[in-house]
């Protein structure tokens, strides 16, 4: 009997964030849990800086969506 080969996984690193749903580097952590505390927009505000906001009239320099 073969066992299938299952990748292993390490949950310590590599979490794709909540946020932006990219696998980030413990280097990159800040960037993705630090609520940014931005502004007017409500949308947006307290979110990390990875986050961008979709709403057309956002006005942050951090969370406006740049498409
Ligand atoms: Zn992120
Ligand atoms: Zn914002
Ligand atoms: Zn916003």
């Amino acid at each position: 009997m073969n066992h299938p080969s299952v990748p292993q996984r390490d949950t310590a690193e590599h979490l794709p964030c909540h946020h932006c749903g990219e696998a980030y580097e413990p280097a990159d952590q800040a960037r993705h849990t630090e609520p940014v505390h931005c502004g007017p927009c409500i949308t947006c505000v307290g979110k990390p800086a990875c986050f961008s906001c979709r709403l057309m009239y956002c006005v942050c320099d951090v969370h406006r969506y740049r498409g």
